[in-house]
């Protein structure tokens, strides 16, 4: 027995990677210091990495405080290099007769720092973007984009839209206006004869590959985008009797995002280019292939076709993709078309790491046999007491089952009205002892039994964290999506806890109890004990869709951003400071306008002056201590 336990040891620099699986999960970006601390490296250099803990300081001296956002810019430009070199080589290596243009869909992360550096990382490879709404297009139609890039608008949307996606050639930018719907065309067909333009067409069509996992409703044959073959041909064939034919050069899929298994995009590539070549081959002159997005993130570093993994490569993907519309135009005889990509996720989901404080930790029938045993009068806690003193190796199951039962009596007898409080309290205690003792024995049996496991995560301890799940990790809860967590120390110390993460929102939704594992998912996070002087917890892999989804419930707001740069040396740099929305702020989305809570406050504070409750002084002072309030940190302060 013993040596099984010793063997299970892990070396303490084990710990991080066993345990929470950074190595997996890292893609370079993360790492441990011989201090035991998360480090970051912007530039996978690995020996330019800055220690989390180090950040968190310096936002602290200037008093920023957590829950934050920390943003690695770099991170962004090593991933557009690291994707766009990726088509460069796979076109090179099959001489690919054609180009690879990417753009950036913002729906993915519409802040304006975000897209900015990807487009300035992206210029050199004519980098472009993608948009979907009114409010998108508007934010495209002033950011810098090189003068190659596409501007790609999904969709036909409104008059109003339709009308920018056209305007936006005179400004400069490539649109491509892709037509989601039948009637699309014949929409497009007035607003550019009414602005005599000649705008460029894309068609989405629908594909019968599907994605798979969460995330594949949005391709496939029920998707809500896209034209079936039916409406293909007929939006063709009315382009051609309206002289439009020569201005749809596009034809656009996506299959959703996330698509973890290499076999659903090659499949659905190879669906594409078929439809690509077909078209070509009836006159049509597409210039342009449109794979959309669905490049994956390994979330939980299993690199496996898991819903929060990918069991590929970038570079695969970018192989696969070119190489088979290669192999198939070539078979059909057509020419290449240029790709295009539209990868989101995967370009922007590394760049930041979401970081809470653990505030406290709960833990179900912590507290102590402070009562007065000489109050203890029932034969069933007294039975309790003596399955707690003699519970050992060979009984364990056995008395653990006792327990059980023990407990079920003690709820009669106290509904019943035969039991004090104090020997139900007692009773309560000797039973979550007797269970922690039983979970001990049966970590020590080759095969353990479930109930003990369930047992376990029963018994697993909560973490309370100055957060809210629906702001900062919104598909944790919308979608169980699984994000590595990590602390941001002592992570070469081996942690005694098990315990799941519950945020400060008063929803019982508010809570992580999934995290990363290797071959499954865990329920319960391995953490340190002593967490009184500041622990920090890393959520790292949060920059796609997280910030975009994330939503003030219960008024708990935006974070305190805070954007990192590492230099040639190593050092970090404190870029810039994002503050983190107000009391005022989150509430005057929801109609409390500051001056009028100011206003409302005043009118309560002269109300009680004028009956005496009181003085002049008094108001004076709860007025302004309600200001500062207003202008305070939505999240928990010290
Ligand atoms: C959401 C979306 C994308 C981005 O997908 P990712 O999986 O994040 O790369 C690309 N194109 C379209 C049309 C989309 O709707």
């Amino acid at each position: 027995m013993k040596e099984i336990t010793q063997s299970l040891r892990l070396s303490p620099s084990e710990i991080p990677h066993r345990i929470y699986g950074l190595e997996n999960w890292a893609a370079g970006y993360f790492g441990v210091s011989d201090q035991g601390c998360l480090t970051v490296h912007p530039t996978r250099n690995p020996l330019l990495g800055v220690e989390v803990v180090s950040l968190i300081n310096t936002l602290q001296k200037r008093g920023v405080a957590a829950p934050f956002l920390l943003r690695f810019p770099q991170i962004l430009d090593t991933q557009i290099k690291e994707f766009h070199e990726a088509f460069r080589h796979s076109i090179a290596e099959y001489g690919y007769g054609a180009r690879h243009r990417g753009v950036f869909p913002m729906k993915v992360n519409q802040k304006r720092s975000v897209v900015e550096r990807l487009m300035s990382a992206g210029h050199r490879y004519e980098y472009g973007l993608e948009v979907g709404t009114k409010a998108e297009l508007a934010a495209a139609l002033t950011l810098q984009i090189h003068a190659n890039a596409l501007l790609i608008c999904n969709g036909v949307k409104d008059r109003r839209y339709l009308e920018w996606a056209i305007k936006a050639a005179k400004i400069g930018k490539n649109p491509v206006i892709v037509m989601e719907e039948a009637s699309d065309l014949k929409k497009i067909a007035e607003v550019a004869t009414a602005l005599q333009a000649k705008p460029t067409l894309g068609i989405r069509v629908r594909i019968f590959s599907r994605g798979a996992g969460k995330w594949e409703e949005s391709g496939g044959e029920t998707s809500k985008f896209g034209l079936n073959t039916i409406q293909l041909l007929d939006c063709l064939k009315s382009a051609h009797a309206t002289q439009m034919a020569r201005q749809i050069k596009m034809l656009h899929f996506h299959i959703g995002s996330q698509i973890t298994d290499i076999r659903r995009i090659k499949s659905a590539i190879k669906e594409a280019a078929r439809v690509y070549a077909k078209v070509c081959k009836m006159g049509y002159p597409v210039e342009y292939l449109n794979v959309g997005g669905g490049l994956g993130v390994d979330y939980d570093g299993s690199r496996t076709a898991s819903d929060c993994s990918v069991n590929y490569s970038i570079q695969e993907y970018a192989n696969d993709i070119v190489y088979t519309i290669d192999e198939i135009c070539e078979s059909e005889n057509v020419p290449p078309p240029t790709i295009v990509t539209e990868s989101g996720r995967a370009v922007a989901a590394h760049h930041a790491t979401f970081i809470t404080n653990v505030i406290r930790r709960l833990n179900p029938g912590l507290g102590g046999p402070e009562v007065d045993l000489a109050k203890i009068d029932s034969e069933v806690v007294l039975e309790m007491t003596d399955l707690h003193k003699d519970i050992n190796q060979k009984n364990f199951r056995e008395y653990y089952h006792d327990a059980l039962q023990h407990r079920e009596e003690l709820q009669s007898l106290f509904n019943l009205g035969y039991l004090n409080l104090e020997n139900r309290a007692h009773g309560e205690w000797l039973f979550w002892e007797i269970c922690r003792k039983a979970i001990k024995f049966s970590h020590l049996l080759k095969e353990r039994p479930e109930e003990f496991s369930d047992l376990e995560n029963i018994l697993a301890s909560k973490y309370i964290c100055n957060f809210s799940v629906f702001q900062s990790t919104p598909d944790a809860w919308a979608l169980d999506q699984l994000f590595p967590i990590v602390p941001v120390a002592r992570l070469t110390e081996e942690p005694t806890e098990r315990a799941t993460l519950c945020d400060i929102t008063c929803d019982s939704d508010g809570q992580i109890d999934k995290f990363i594992d290797l071959r499954d998912v865990k329920q319960a996070l391995e953490l340190h004990s002593g967490i009184a002087d500041s622990y920090y917890l890393a959520v790292p892999l949060v920059g796609a869709y997280q910030e975009a989804l994330g939503m003030n419930h219960n008024l708990l707001g935006s974070v305190n951003e805070a954007h990192f740069l590492v230099d040639d040396a190593g050092k970090p740099h404190l870029d810039k400071v994002v503050r983190g929305q107000n009391l005022g702020q989150v509430l005057s989305s929801a109609g409390y306008d500051a001056p009028g809570l100011k206003e409302g406050f005043q009118r309560m504070v002269t109300a009680a002056e004028s009956l005496g409750r009181l003085t002049a002084e008094e108001g004076a002072s709860l007025t302004e201590l309600y200001q500062s309030t207003i202008e305070s940190y939505t999240y928990l302060e010290d």
